[in-house]
């Protein structure tokens, strides 16, 4: 092989490296086990935007299991009932930061995560997480620490500004519901792979979904089976690998 040839191929492989690091990646994330109980696991719930599933959060309520709740500001702006619940059970819930539109954690114009528009520069993407941060803490008097992007997809580059900007990043690694859209015996389903260690991502902004009933129907089986709910307040999480790159 001649030195330009190899050269050259030198040149591509580089270039495909330095591709592979920028594409956006879904994170995911299990409780990191720094010898604490073996069989914690840990229900987040997103609230992106629309509306409260008020049944699922009465589930939660009346069989006492908590759950990190990741909201938006505009779900927290347009859900002002649902947030007097919630902080009515502070002791239950923890209400973390989703951001202030719900805009993906990629950067770039024309950027965009299964059609919803990304962030076109770093002062938006500063804006959406400093925003959704203050109304959190405005809610609910308590500042968040863990922050999850729209999608739970993100680009290096946003996900080094996140942690730069002092919040903790929160992937999953069972998703019970893939965005409200399954049904109720899907929901259970996906529930009895949970394994101790696991992070669950459901929905509590759609209550026309059968996410309430699914989990009203699998979680009690994880009680049965001596799984133990923890908050992301009281836990660290460790990333696993990627499986992959997103679709950008
Ligand atoms: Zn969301």
């Amino acid at each position: 092989m001649t030195i330009l040839r190899t050269l050259s191929l030198a040149v591509a492989l580089v270039c495909i490296v330095v591709r592979a690091d920028e594409q956006p990646i879904e994170i995911h994330d299990r409780i990191k086990q720094d010898g604490g109980l073996g069989n914690r696991v840990a229900l987040t719930l997103d609230a992106c935007s629309g509306r409260y599933d008020e049944a699922l959060i009465d589930f939660l309520v009346k069989n006492r299991i908590p759950a990190t709740i990741f909201a938006t500001k505009r779900w927290l702006d347009r859900n002002a009932g649902a947030v007097v619940t919630l902080k009515a059970n502070l002791d239950l819930f923890d209400i973390e930061n989703h951001g202030e539109r719900h805009i993906p954690a990629v950067i770039g114009k024309d950027r965009e995560v299964y059609g919803i528009a990304g962030a076109p520069d770093l002062p938006h993407l500063r804006r959406e997480v400093q925003e959704g941060a203050r109304a959190v803490e405005k809610a609910t008097g308590m500042a968040p620490l863990w922050y999850r992007g729209a999608t739970g997809v993100y680009d290096p580059q946003a996900a080094d500004e996140i942690r730069r900007l002092g919040f903790k990043i929160a992937g999953f690694s069972v998703n019970a519901d893939d965005g409200a859209s399954l049904s109720k015996a899907s929901v259970v389903k996906r529930l009895r792979r949970v394994k101790a260690g696991d992070v669950i991502i459901a929905h509590m902004n759609k209550p026309d979904s059968e996410t309430a009933q699914g989990l009203s129907a699998g979680l009690p089986e994880l009680l049965e089976r001596g799984y133990v709910f923890v908050r992301l307040d009281q836990v660290e999480l460790t990333e696993l690998p990627s499986h992959g790159a997103a679709k950008p």
